[in-house]
């Protein structure tokens, strides 16, 4: 049906009416005192969002542009890295640190399987001449719906004293709780058609104390992406180069609805959501991709056995108008992931499970008992 689409993709997500109308205004000049009303208001927001006190700089960038800027301002040629690589982000890690010259060893994990903290551990408890820069990793690995455990990670990262801890948290973010201060978090990336509830086009990143000091001795080039730029015009609420003024207008109403929903809310139905839509594919006998102890709370990816991947997405777009995503690479055919991150709310869970069971019985899949999966995911969300 024309115009009826439900985005359940990992990104971009869903955006509110709100954010769509609060963007559908004349631009401003971004010079003038009335947007240094609007970054100002958005700098002390995105702190709020982001557990810091911390700098956190607006890019007009995806994601990767936040991802490449986390690299080339803190690091120099030939550093030595450790790059967690257990998907198809954790792999773009490693070649956008090779592709800048640093010496990256991969810790790897199955994709589908979490990264081993003990892996990461041993590395940097064997490196007494802190030699290791930084280590590198995805919380949320899109790609196979794995939560990596940063927390754990981070702490190895500390107790190694030297190595920055640079984190892909684009689809962490907003989902779950990513407290930066709290464990000493020093570069964060993220970009805006995730956890933000607007559209493509910003990409942020939170730069601690200690960052800023390996900024003084880093020497990668830089110029668009050069941090401390961002980090002088943050400082007087203005930005370096022309910024996307109708999408910080869009920033702006969602940064007002999450804070009127409070942190610990968006954590919560994030991680209802996820049990919701885990426990329904339970029921339904499709075998999730990543275990429940590193469940991503943005993204379900599901491996069905009976039925085709590519059959079940293309149903529930022709027929229920839901867009859901494929596997990457590999995986491409061989699984479906839903995502379930930003402005999701309980309803959107229902209706996809509820047209997921009509396309599986339609698809022919065996052992579905027909309401199996409404009925676990309702279980959850009556809760
Ligand atoms: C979406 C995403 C990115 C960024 O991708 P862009 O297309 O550059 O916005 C990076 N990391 C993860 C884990 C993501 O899900």
């Amino acid at each position: 049906m024309d115009n009826k689409q439900m985005l359940m993709i990992p990104g971009p997500t869903p955006v509110p009416e709100k954010v769509l109308l609060a963007m559908a205004k004349h631009p401003m000049g971004h010079r003038s005192g009335a947007f240094s009303k609007v970054i100002a208001e958005l700098t002390s927001g995105l702190k709020w969002l982001h557990q810091t006190q911390n700098d956190v700089l607006m890019l007009t960038v995806s994601g990767t542009g936040a991802m490449e800027a986390g690299i080339i301002n803190f690091l120099s040629p030939g550093d030595r890295v450790l790059v967690g690589n257990n998907g198809k982000f954790g792999e773009r890690w490693a070649k956008l640190s090779k592709a800048f010259g640093l010496a990256v060893e991969e810790i790897t994990a199955e994709w589908g399987k979490a990264l081993n903290p003990a892996d990461f551990q041993a590395k940097l408890e064997a490196d007494t001449e802190k030699t290791i820069k930084a280590v590198i990793l995805t919380h949320s690995e899109t790609s196979t719906g794995v939560l990596n455990d940063l927390e754990t990670i981070n702490r190895a990262v500390k107790a190694h004293g030297e190595a920055l801890m640079i984190v892909d948290a684009v689809t962490s973010l907003g989902a779950t709780s990513v407290p930066i201060d709290d464990w000493g978090l020093d570069v964060v990336a993220s970009g805006s058609q995730k956890g933000y509830m607007i559209p493509p086009g910003l990409g942020f990143v939170a730069v601690s104390a200690k960052a800023w000091k390996a900024y003084e001795t880093a020497k990668l080039p830089r110029f668009y992406l050069d941090l401390k730029k961002y980090k002088k015009a943050t400082d007087e609420d203005s930005s370096p180069f022309t910024p996307p003024v109708n999408l910080m207008y869009g920033l702006q109403a969602s940064l007002q609805m999450m804070q009127a929903e409070g942190l610990d809310n968006i954590f919560t139905r994030h991680q209802r959501h996820t049990e919701a839509t885990r426990a329904a594919m339970k029921a339904l006998g499709l075998p999730l991709f990543a275990p429940d102890n590193a469940a991503s709370p943005a993204i379900t990816a599901v491996a069905p056995v009976t039925v085709e991947a590519e059959k079940i997405r293309s149903t529930m777009n022709k027929q229920f108008d839901i867009a859901l995503a494929g596997g990457q690479d590999h995986l491409k055919g061989k699984i479906f992931r839903i995502g379930h991150l930003g402005f999701v709310c309980d309803r959107d869970i229902l209706s996809c499970v509820g047209a997921l069971e009509s396309t599986l019985i339609k698809l022919g899949h065996s052992g579905v008992t027909p309401g199996a999966g409404v009925a676990a995911a309702a279980r959850i969300l009556s809760q």
